[in-house]
């Protein structure tokens, strides 16, 4: 698609880390699929993997960490 940000570039497949804060828990995501702008390099990721993402923030919530790294994993 073409990226609504520089409105230059074409979005790409690739990946990228996502921080997610949430009720004093930190969690980071790597290796998220998302769509890459080849001019600018912003990154898109899918309605699929946020619901994914919102998901794993509220387990570890759940589960009392304050701050963790993990790789996305799909559902
Ligand atoms: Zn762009």
């Amino acid at each position: 698609m073409e990226c609504v940000v520089c409105r230059q570039g074409e979005t790409k497949d690739g990946s990228t880390t996502v921080t997610l804060e949430r009720r004093g828990v930190t969690l980071v995501v790597r290796s998220v699929p998302a769509q890459v702008c080849e001019n600018c390099g912003e990154e898109y990721v899918g309605a699929e993997e946020t619901t994914r993402l919102l998901s794993l923030a509220e387990d570890a919530v759940r589960g009392g960490t304050r701050f963790e790294v993990r790789d996305y994993v799909a559902a």
